[in-house]
């Protein structure tokens, strides 16, 4: 037996290793660090990718949620509906804006924001909801966008995990108003550092976002209004194209880890050891993460450890429970599905490069633990 971690990025590195240092000493003999033909270049190719009318890119997908609202007005007195069960920065950038995230309950078989608890959470000051494509699969957008359409709202996708996810012809990202994307090195597609990009659809809103990415600024040191410096270098842009090209055969494999994954366990399955993601019909899963239901799932975490084998948990706690957004006053028991999600969730590894003897592994020390 081997060891098997979460993740291991050094072998598709390898594999790309002479293209991606290749461009990354292009950009250094152009010495045109920012914003140079690469981030045009990137956005361009992206854009294509997704099928979105326009792409910019930003510093971090963080900064693509935050520069995001901050287009289309997002401030005091305003409320946008946001899953409880999510990475930290989707609820976060709303409200360092001013603005109260009101936190939504999920569906329990997709781990993806509940329309039925988005309709209760709507008021006369909402003015956004931030579906997130947790672990790599569309939430319901057909019937999200009905939401928006009845209360005109806007729609902002957080894609930080589901670039190359589509839900039925669309990719993610290209549905809503906006779209925030993520090159964190741990996501399906990675930087070499803190990267990401905003889509959108509407030319007045893409020429917003790209004076707000530079301060606000248009033309040069003139601001009509107060924008950020959320650039993409030219570094990680050359680095993203390079392995853009890879991407679709990338989440091929994490796809076909997935289906591996469910022959393995669908046994234990069976004798109600674990729940096994769902993939709902017409919807193009690209497992960002792998992630199953099991019970006694910090023992279950440390046996597999004790085997060698990297397991997380994204997330243990709601964002709801989380001590800073505590003054908004929503308690223990509001939201019941995100709560037992958080106690219920392991993600696998369940990178690329694994080979078929790793996932084995990984599927029989789970089966072994759970009995
Ligand atoms: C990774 C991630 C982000 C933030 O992206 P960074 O590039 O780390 O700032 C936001 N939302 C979700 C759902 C993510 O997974």
């Amino acid at each position: 037996m081997t060891a098997i971690p979460m993740l291991n990025l050094t072998r598709q590195f390898s594999g790309i290793k002479r293209e991606v240092m290749e461009e990354i000493e292009r950009v250094f003999d152009s010495q045109k660090f920012i914003l140079g033909d690469n981030v045009h270049a990137f956005e361009q190719e992206l854009a294509r990718y997704l099928g979105s009318g326009y792409a910019v890119g930003v510093s971090s997908g963080t900064d693509a949620l935050l520069v995001s609202l901050m287009a289309l007005g997002v401030g005091p007195g305003d409320e946008v509906i946001v899953p409880a069960f999510t990475f930290f920065a989707t609820a976060g950038t709303v409200a360092r804006l001013g603005a109260v995230p009101v936190f939504a309950d999920i569906e329990p078989d997709t781990f993806n924001i509940s329309v039925t608890s988005v309709r209760e959470k709507v008021t006369s000051k909402t003015r956004a909801i931030i579906p997130v494509h947790l672990y790599g699969q569309c939430a319901d957008m057909d019937a999200l966008s009905d939401v928006a359409r009845e209360y005109h709202l806007v729609i902002v996708e957080d894609a930080c995990q589901a670039i190359g996810a589509r839900f039925g012809g669309r990719a993610a990202g290209t549905m809503g108003e906006l779209g925030a994307f993520s090159f964190f090195p741990t996501k399906n597609l990675g930087a070499a550092g803190d990267a990401g990009l905003v889509t959108a659809q509407d030319d007045h809103l893409a020429k917003r976002l790209s004076d707000l990415r530079v301060h606000g600024m248009r033309p040069r040191y003139y601001h009509s209004e107060i924008g950020g410096n959320f650039r993409l270098d030219d570094v990680q842009a050359a680095v993203l194209r390079v392995k853009l090209r890879h991407l679709d055969e990338w989440n091929k494999k994490r796809r076909a880890i997935a289906d591996r994954y469910r022959e393995l366990l669908s046994d234990t399955e069976k004798r109600g050891r674990i729940a096994l993601p769902r993939e709902k019909e017409g919807r193009f899963h690209v497992y960002h993460q792998f992630v199953v239901r099991v019970q006694n799932r910090d023992a279950v975490r440390e046996k597999m450890s004790k085997e060698g084998i990297g397991t997380e948990i994204y997330y243990p706690v709601p964002l709801h429970l989380q001590e800073c957004f505590a003054a908004l006053g929503v308690r223990h028991g509001d939201l019941p599905e995100s709560e037992k999600a958080a106690l219920e969730v392991l993600a696998l590894p369940v990178w690329p490069e694994m080979t078929p003897e790793e996932i084995a592994e990984v599927a029989e020390a789970l089966t072994a633990t759970l009995g």
